[in-house]
């Protein structure tokens, strides 16, 4: 799972983005973020898997610390190496899918493996071509990116993903960029992920997905939790009179 405590960010000067955040995730579980823009859902999952460097707070991802290891009882910001590391095995869905343009399907899904994993290329392939049949693309191993919808370029990304076997899979409105007609296939995908036990965090405008598939939903507004609970709870009866707000606006 993922344990994060009284994480705080800020960038130069400004207001904390993040402004002491403290959130648990059980392996297995899939959180739902919500909140309105600028309030710190996509900076948090950032500091998960150190894009962005916390000002403070201590963020675990299973076994790891991430950014940093204890060296003579002290703690030290990690070495490059094991930094790169840490990160691998973080995986990240954006709303633009980041595939490479310049290879196929395949080449993008067994790429990391071999670079970071040491994956020899036929145990790379074997995996690559089990995971891409799992998001429903075998047959299109050998097309490129530009060739695929948008909805199929982003299943890819959640193969690629999955290839480096993450610990957690953060997505970060893994649709929001997708034609209305494409959302519904890429969190079927999702649904499936978190039904297979994946631990996921999925910052979502969604609220269908959220309430249908979430263990629980994290309401976030100021660099703040306001309130999390099941989705049933948040939907129907949140607490906080700032939740009440933004569902009213959203739903
Ligand atoms: P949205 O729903 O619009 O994606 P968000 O909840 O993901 O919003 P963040 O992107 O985390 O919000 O941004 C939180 C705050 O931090 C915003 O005020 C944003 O302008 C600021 N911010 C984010 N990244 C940077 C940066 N690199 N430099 C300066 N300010 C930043
Ligand atoms: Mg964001």
């Amino acid at each position: 799972g993922v344990s994060i405590r009284n994480l705080r960010k800020r960038f130069g000067d400004g207001p904390y983005v993040l402004d002491g955040i403290d959130l648990d995730i059980a392996k297995g579980e899939l959180v739902c973020l919500i909140g309105p823009s600028g309030s710190g859902k996509s900076t948090l999952l950032r500091c998960i898997n150190l894009l962005e460097k916390p000002d403070s707070g201590v963020v675990r991802v299973g076994d790891m610390l991430m950014g940093q290891e204890l060296r003579d009882g002290k703690l030290h910001a990690l070495r490059p190496r094991r930094y790169r590391a840490q990160q691998a095995r973080i995986g990240m869905i954006f709303q633009q899918f980041n595939l490479f343009p310049h290879l196929t399907v395949l080449e993008n899904v067994i790429e990391a493996p071999q670079a970071v994993r040491g994956q020899s290329k036929a145990e790379a392939v074997e995996n690559a071509r089990r995971l891409i049949a799992r998001v429903g693309l075998a047959d299109r191993e050998n097309a490129y990116p530009r060739q695929l919808s948008g909805g199929q370029q982003q299943r890819i990304a959640i193969a690629r993903a999955l290839a480096m076997e993450p610990d957690v899979l953060l997505c970060d409105e893994p649709t929001s960029a997708l034609d209305p007609e494409l959302v519904g296939e890429v969190l079927e995908v999702l649904r499936d992920l978190a039904e297979s036990g994946m631990t996921m965090i999925v910052v979502t405008h969604e609220m269908a997905f959220a309430r249908e598939v979430a263990d629980r939903v994290v309401f976030m507004s100021d660099g703040r939790i306001v309130e999390q609970d099941t989705p049933d709870r948040i939907f129907t009866n949140p607490r906080e009179e700032r939740t009440r707000n933004f569902l009213r606006r959203v739903l």
